[in-house]
């Protein structure tokens, strides 16, 4: 293939100025296989399931060849990283190959790990196979979890061999280099918009913001200031949307600097991400943030609303009046008090709501945390909990506990007045248990990919056996079924799996 002739085939790091990207090729691999690709995706973008058995999907998902008549780039962004202004950073190792629209739905298509860009900073542009296995899996977990997220598509390993430092011991060792083709409507970030601003390009910031209300917010109307503040407030729903939906499955994004915030409201950059096990607002699955734990369970709507107000600044010089963005920023707080009661509410099966309700929570949330239980199992076991039992409470949801032995000691009256409380909570609802039981199943997982399930494919595959990739990614397609023969991944963290510590370049 002829590379465009402002391709910029050098890579070389630099400031790149007045520019929304800049072109480059992927790095082309020494010998890509095939390692997982998810159909639905395949299908999504108009293939067919035999085209994954295909050389041409080989080489175009694996950055090998480029397909006729596309010029991949490397989009420029800034951001906030952990609170602090970070100037530009950009796709410094992702690469947008080309959008396709298939019954009207748009998708880019980017490989993440195919090398060097103008945007690559000290990095490499290059992914590992325990990185990449951790984001293809869980991007699309997530989907079926009901989160709004970027997906995946393919994940290949680039025969190439990557140096990596290993934090938990210090050492730099070789890795199994990988690249995971990953597909969104868009991948353009709130950091896309604070670029220009910070530059004072106004210019190219009204650009980006017509171009993103045109193609992913076209019921906001013609380009207009009263567009642009209709435009903040519809990205401030979506990602609080986004934000509940976390908190509800208890997933922990880990690095929600302003460069990881998807415009569209999508899940993205799946990197040090974990999921709570013993439920805990302080936990953070991120090493690098264990000191402040910015980005810890509790603060993520907090760091949503952080987030916004940097949206906002960035946006305002289009609008020029502060209030507006005051009003929806505010909103956002009402908003969540409200969106997170229902959702919680809807986690222990309540329909009718009733002004002691948060109470009721707060509660169950002291006695989880008390008594080290695991989130995800605890609220599937609730759902079985039968009326005018309080006293069985405990039995229902035993297995939920990581140390039983310290609820029978210390903890168990204040278990009792909470069963005992729900139960006179439940007798204000109408529904029979059995109906009950079934909501509840609808809104709390039996599935979710826990850190120590990732490692366990991550191990295999690297002694290469992608069996339990494949495994556990049809058992996370239906995260909220009962699927019996995979009872053994409803199960609470093994205790060799406490203190590992998750690294995720
Ligand atoms: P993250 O914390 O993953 O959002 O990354 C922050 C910035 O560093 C982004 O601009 C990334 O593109 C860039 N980056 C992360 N890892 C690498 C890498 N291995 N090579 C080059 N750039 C990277
Ligand atoms: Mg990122
Ligand atoms: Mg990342």
């Amino acid at each position: 293939t002829e590379l465009p002739s402002d391709a910029n085939t050098e890579n070389n790091r630099r400031q790149v100025s007045e520019a929304t990207h800049s072109y480059v090729n992927p790095r082309i691999p020494s010998s890509p296989k095939l390692v997982h690709a998810s159909k639905e995706m395949v299908n999504a973008i108009g293939l067919d399931d035999e085209a994954i058995k295909s050389n041409d999907f080989l080489e175009i998902f694996s950055g090998s060849k480029i397909y006729p008549k596309t010029k991949p780039y490397a989009m420029a962004y800034a951001g906030h990283q952990f609170g602090n202004w970070a100037g530009q950073l950009g796709d410094g190792r992702a690469i947008n190959l080309f959008e396709v629209e298939q019954n009207n739905q748009r998708w880019a298509i980017q490989l993440k790990g195919s090398g060097e860009t103008p945007y690559s900073r000290q990095g490499d542009g290059l992914a590992v196979l325990r990185s990449s296995i951790r984001e293809y899996l869980c991007s699309e977990a997530m989907y079926h979890l009901g989160v709004p997220t970027t997906r995946a598509l393919s994940l290949m390993l680039s025969g190439d061999d990557v140096l990596r430092d290993m934090l938990y011991n210090g050492n730099a060792d070789y890795e199994k280099g990988a690249i995971v083709a990953r597909v969104a409507p868009s991948f353009i970030r709130f950091g896309n918009f604070e670029l220009f601003a910070a530059r004072n390009d106004i210019k190219n910031l009204q650009k980006l913001t017509d171009y993103t209300i045109k193609h992913f917010y076209p019921e906001l109307g013609n380009p207009s200031k009263d567009t642009y503040i209709k435009f903040f407030e519809a990205v401030t729903q979506r990602t609080l949307d986004m934000i509940i939906h976390w908190q509800r499955v208890g997933f922990v994004h880990g690095v929600m600097n302003t460069d990881n915030m998807s415009i569209l409201g999508l899940t993205i950059d799946y990197g040090p991400y974990g999921w709570l096990e013993d439920f805990d607002f302080g936990w953070t699955p991120n090493t690098t943030d264990k000191q402040n734990k910015r980005y810890r369970f509790g603060n993520q709507p907090n760091i949503g609303l952080w987030n916004l107000l940097q949206l906002a600044n960035a946006l305002y010089p289009l609008v020029e009046e502060a209030e507006p963005f005051e009003t929806i920023l505010n909103q956002y707080q009402t908003d969540f008090e409200k969106q997170s009661l229902d959702m919680m509410r809807s986690k222990l099966g309540l329909q009718v709501e009733l002004e002691d309700d948060a109470k009721l929570i707060q509660n169950f949330e002291d006695c989880l945390v008390l008594s080290e239980t695991d989130m995800t199992i605890a609220f599937r076991l609730l759902a079985s909990y039968k009326k005018d039992n309080p006293d069985h409470g405990i039995d229902i949801i035993e297995n939920a506990f990581y140390k039983p032995e310290e609820i029978i000691k210390d903890n168990l009256k204040q278990w009792k007045v909470w069963f005992k409380a729900y139960d006179q909570r439940l007798q204000k609802e109408t529904i029979t248990d059995s109906e009950r039981q079934k909501n509840m199943n609808a809104v709390n997982p039996k599935y979710v990919l826990r850190n120590y399930m990732a490692q366990l494919a991550i191990d295999k595959a690297d002694k290469g056996d992608y069996g339990l990739i494949d495994e556990l990614f049809k058992v996370l397609k239906k995260p909220y079924d009962e699927q019996p023969k995979h009872e053994k991944w409803f199960a609470k963290r093994p205790e060799w799996a406490r203190y590992k510590v998750g690294c995720s370049m």
